[in-house]
């Protein structure tokens, strides 16, 4: 079928609208039209660093309502509402251990280019394969064909241009904090950078009982967010030491490190107090980051790293339990949101780098959802 799709062809490069043919699906998979698809900073590091072998359509935070399903899926039928996250194998040894986050066939999976293990396509454009299946979705599109492990079936009451950022921005910012540093009530918090991930995770300290909780980023608007949202404190490191401001109160119990930046992964681990633990969320290819063993020894310190839903933890299962707090009002993630239409595609992206979006969302259709 012919497809809408924005389509990167080259690095920094604007994304244009255009045409793109998407497979039928095959055994095991399920076409969705696409009704709402948040930008993750992941979509724009791709864009922007990473040579992909172009043309290539991103997204991977989409929410909409299957169309059709391909022969053996169960549980999935036309008109169910669902939102994407990243595929996995069911099959390996972590997704037995019931950490399909952590999938061994990862890479294969969901940055397999638009090619299916068999070799076969799922998107091209003048008769050329383009770079498609993006994290499992390719959801920068009218319609994203992606395995039936990729769906998580909702109810249909709830906002689909609410729920998209769940299948990844939300759902790594939260996971970081309940799933992969299980975090307990009381303990002091610290999140460094007040993005959409950092600003999940720092709610999600406040739903667990820590405190006090500290948001450290350079921009006012998203210190002043973070205050809303449950930060008990903010520091700006154009204005002051994080590190040394919060190891003068003998350090923080947890720290989150979402900018991606080595050097504040750094201060991350340097603000820890006595058997802290840093988590690192944000993406730093290609970057090192230098520890001082002496003081993870001396401090007893933890660092941990997570993707998505996080250490043992199911995307499928964690999410309904997201859901579950957001009903219940305690994870406001429409305050991160700004809406634009599919075709301000450039204008989100822009927002999102110049930090005057949070989260933006795109809307597709949005007469027929
Ligand atoms: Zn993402
Ligand atoms: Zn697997």
């Amino acid at each position: 079928m012919i497809i809408d799709a924005a389509v990167a062809h080259g690095s920094r490069q604007p994304l244009a609208l255009e045409q793109v043919e998407l497979d039928a699906p095959h055994a095991g998979e399920v076409l969705v039209r696409i009704v709402a698809t948040g930008i993750c900073n992941t979509d724009i590091g791709m864009i922007d660093h990473v040579p992909l072998p172009w043309p290539a359509v991103l997204g991977h935070e989409g929410a909409g309502i299957i169309e059709s399903v391909g022969e053996g899926v169960t549980g999935l039928k036309p008109g169910d509402h669902v939102i994407l996250t990243t595929t996995s194998c069911g099959k390996c040894a972590n997704c037995l251990n019931g950490q399909p986050s952590f999938c061994l066939s990862f890479q294969a999976l969901n940055m397999s280019g638009g090619r299916r293990r068999d070799g076969s396509c799922t998107h091209q454009q003048h008769g050329k394969t383009i770079f498609g299946s993006f994290l499992g979705q390719s959801s920068f599109a009218t319609y994203s064909l992606v395995t039936e492990r990729s769906v998580i079936k909702i109810d249909k009451d709830l906002p689909l241009d609410v729920m998209a950022p769940f299948g990844c921005g939300i759902q790594t910012g939260t996971g970081a904090v309940l799933n992969t540093l299980k975090v307990q009530a009381g303990k002091s918090f610290a999140v460094f950078g007040a993005g959409a991930v950092g600003l999940s995770a720092l709610m999600a300290a406040k739903i667990a009982g820590c405190g006090p909780i500290i948001a450290v980023d350079t921009k006012p608007e998203r210190l002043a967010l973070a205050l809303e949202l449950g930060a008990t404190r903010v520091i700006n490191p154009l204005e002051e030491d994080a590190v040394k401001a919060l190891r003068a109160d003998g350090g923080v119990d947890y720290a989150v490190e979402a900018t991606g930046i080595a050097a504040v992964m750094e201060n991350a681990i340097n603000a820890l107090g006595f058997n802290g633990a840093a988590v690192l969320v944000g993406v730093a290819s290609g970057q090192k980051v230098s520890i001082d063993p002496t003081a993870v020894q001396s401090r007893g310190l933890t660092i941990k790293g997570t993707l998505m839903a996080g250490r043992d933890a199911v995307p499928a299962l964690f999410v309904h339990q997201l859901i579950a707090f957001w009903k219940a009002g305690k994870l406001p993630v429409e305050k991160l949101i700004r809406y634009y239409d599919f075709a301000e595609i450039n204008e989100a992206i822009a927002a999102s780098k110049d930090g005057s979006a949070v989260k933006p969302i795109l809307r597709l259709m949005g007469e027929k959802a």
